[in-house]
């Protein structure tokens, strides 16, 4: 078969003019970054090298950098939501804290050991969990700390409705404990785990994602490729609606163990 490149390229484009302008590209709120936060403890005499990854337009990004005491390397595949993200930076007055970096989570070129903090909210599924925990850790600093938000199953059994829909979405769709694991078995201590509250997905993501619809698909007169993307996004809403009670996104802090610790 044909694949039509053109075609895929375009929807690509429509989907990230769409989200660039959302403040959010996934379920987050400024109270969940700070909650994940303070499980770090930090020294607030001491300067920490943090990084970003798959930071999207950086609602995340400024609530660190306001929090930290250091430096934000805020990490993403397209320059479209790196550009807004300085923007915003320069606005807050926080350029100084924040680099951007323009590549991909799956190939980064940093040297071993660059960062204090790694922190990403909503987009190590690009990758997979346990591929991002694995390939990241080496950019860790010894007794560093990582951050992650990740879709997870709330609860032991689920309708098969759901339980379809995200495994079909993302294979590595699983429960906390599940997760913890593979931290544990990836030389990761786990020190604080939480769950989002329904309101980072609907106050923060899908309600004013949604009050964007009919402007978005006037602009692009009704195109049938905006459309088909609005029209999975209003499925993705409806699942969640219905099935809140069955996942969520769960957020996870660990600490890298020391190298030269022996057992
Ligand atoms: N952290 C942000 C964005 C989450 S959405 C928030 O919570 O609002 C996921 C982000 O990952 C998007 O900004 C997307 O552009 C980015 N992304 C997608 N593929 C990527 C890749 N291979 N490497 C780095 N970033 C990627």
């Amino acid at each position: 078969m044909k694949v039509d490149w053109r075609v895929k390229m375009t929807e690509l484009e429509f989907m990230i003019n769409f989200h660039k302008d959302n403040k959010r590209q996934g379920p987050g709120s400024t109270e969940d970054t700070l909650k994940a936060l303070n499980f770090m403890n930090l020294d607030q005499e001491k300067t920490y090298k943090v990084a970003d990854i798959g930071c999207g337009t950086g609602a995340q990004t400024l609530t660190l950098a306001e929090n930290i005491n250091g430096e934000i390397t805020a990490i993403d595949l397209f320059p479209q939501v790196l550009e807004k993200l300085n923007f915003n930076a320069k606005a807050h007055g926080l350029e100084d804290k924040i680099n951007t970096r323009n590549e991909s989570m799956e190939d980064l070129s940093f040297e071993k050991e660059s960062f204090d903090i790694i922190w990403s909210e909503g987009a190590i599924y690009i990758m997979g969990f346990e591929a991002g925990i694995k390939a990241w850790k080496q950019f860790l600093k010894p007794e560093g700390y990582i951050a992650i938000s990740e879709i997870t199953w709330l609860t032991k059994d689920r309708p098969k409705a759901i339980e379809d829909y995200w495994n079909n979405e993302y294979t590595e769709m699983a429960t906390a404990s599940n997760k913890i694991k593979i931290l544990e078995e990836n030389g990761f201590m786990p020190i604080g785990f939480f769950v989002l509250p329904e309101s980072s997905w609907t106050d923060y993501y899908y309600i004013p994602m949604e009050k964007r619809f009919d402007e978005f698909l006037k602009k692009h007169n009704h195109s049938e490729i905006v459309k088909k993307m609005i029209d999975q996004t209003k499925e993705e809403i409806k699942m969640y609606n219905k099935y809140k009670d069955f996942l969520s996104y769960g957020f996870y802090i660990a600490k890298k163990s020391s190298s030269n610790k022996n057992i």
